[in-house]
């Protein structure tokens, strides 16, 4: 307190400590088995890093790269939107290389809003959404996925109810953390006819593109009339399983691009020097990586929904990330998912997040907890076994 008023300004106040950073932190000091902050236990591919290594030994990317981020880099995610999607993007005008997706979403909305713009997001949402619309001054307006059959999905006409005269953009992101839920096309193409028709901008957070088990991820951007109003980000960290790295990037049509690089400028003006050439590689690795990453996972995301199940869950299977979502209530815990993982670590040597934190409606996100399962196999049999012990 100076000044007879709270140092952290109002409009953080109400954001705390990231669920992330408690969670992780709760795990290092218990010794458990952390399937909370979502990052893989096994680093990307060596000969990735050693393209990283060598630049930083041979001095490519030590001092200030260019603002927009290095050719190389905005050239590799020209060729891979095309290459994946059939987009073409001017990897000068029509590129930005940020400092992780959490950069570039924070830099996006930073430019986009003026105070009092609505922001319609998907609910629950990845925490970093809520801070950066506060931080710009916007309003956030959830649109709630709820869950049926087994999945989480979103209703479209609560989607259309929720624009108004101020609605500045829609905020996206599919795959979707943490419901694991992939938008269809039908989803898809709704979302973008309405943008079209109330003119909206649209800012979608593909992290998880390659991360997709059943269906297809499409990007939003491929929709008619919506290349040019929609921001698409996107991070090496996740496709490459490297989320130390913090290399990001959008491709948006040139205003676009040219309104974030505008607050970008300021925030870090750039970063990640020499390991933007190694993402560069990266992008450019045949399709095979992309393939292994995606089978390794699925087997993964299997095993620990099998184990969850067993243990008493009920499970949200999903069909993209890294996260399963699950359902305490079956387990006779009661429907509190924060006091279950507080105490979690405790009865059985597990850590996982609970999705309330990701709910402005935080009793719809109550009972439902979330594990990553993006951890080597034993780690995850381990866990398993471990959670049984619940049901007991
Ligand atoms: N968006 C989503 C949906 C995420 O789950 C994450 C966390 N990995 C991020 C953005 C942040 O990505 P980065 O680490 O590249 O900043
Ligand atoms: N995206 C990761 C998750 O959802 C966490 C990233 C972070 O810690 N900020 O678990």
């Amino acid at each position: 307190m100076t000044q007879g008023r709270p140092l952290l300004n109002r409009s953080l106040a109400e954001f705390g400590t990231t669920i992330f950073a408690e969670m992780s932190a709760l795990a290092a000091r218990t010794g458990a088995i952390n399937l909370g902050q979502g990052f893989p236990d096994t680093d990307g591919p060596e000969e990735i890093r050693e393209v990283a290594a060598r630049a930083v030994l041979s001095g490519l990317g030590n001092q200030y790269p260019p603002g927009p981020g290095i050719p190389e880099l905005r050239s590799a995610v020209a060729a891979h939107q095309a290459r994946f999607y059939g987009l073409e993007y001017d990897p000068d005008a029509e590129v930005l290389v940020t400092t992780g997706a959490t950069e570039a979403v924070a830099a996006t909305l930073l430019a986009l809003l003026e105070p009092g713009d609505e922001v319609v997001a998907l609910e629950p949402y990845y925490d970093s959404y809520a801070a950066c619309i506060a931080m710009a001054g916007g309003v956030r307006v959830p649109v709630t996925l709820r869950p049926q059959e087994g999945a989480y999905r979103l209703d479209l006409d609560e989607l259309r109810a929720a624009v108004t005269p101020r609605t500045r953009l829609i905020l996206l992101n599919t795959p979707h953390n943490p419901t694991g839920t992939v938008l269809t096309r039908e989803e898809l193409s709704a979302i973008a006819e309405l943008a079209c028709e109330r003119d909206l901008l649209v800012v979608t957070d593909e992290v998880y593109e390659h991360l997709v088990f059943e269906g297809e991820h499409i990007p939003v951007a491929s929709f008619p009339g919506m290349r040019e109003r929609t921001v698409t980000i996107s991070s090496a960290g996740k496709t490459f399983s490297l989320t130390g790295w913090k290399i990001g990037w959008i491709t948006a049509s040139p205003d676009l691009v040219t309104a974030v690089r505008s607050a970008k400028q300021f925030l870090t003006y750039v970063s990640g020097g020499p390991l933007q050439y190694a993402v560069a590689e990266a992008l450019r690795l045949p399709d095979g990586y992309f393939a292994g990453l995606r089978e390794d996972l699925r087997a993964k995301r299997d095993l620990l929904s099998a184990g969850l199940a067993e243990a008493g869950f009920e499970v949200y299977e999903p069909a993209g990330t890294y996260f399963v979502t699950t359902d305490i209530r079956p387990l006779g815990e009661g429907g509190d998912g924060f006091a279950f993982c507080r105490s979690l670590p405790e009865r059985c040597g597990v850590v996982a997040v609970p999705n309330a934190v990701f709910y402005d409606h935080r009793e719809q996100g109550a009972p439902f907890v979330r594990f990553a399962f993006c951890k080597r196999q034993e780690v995850l049999e381990e866990a398993v076994s471990r959670l049984k012990r619940l049901a007991v």
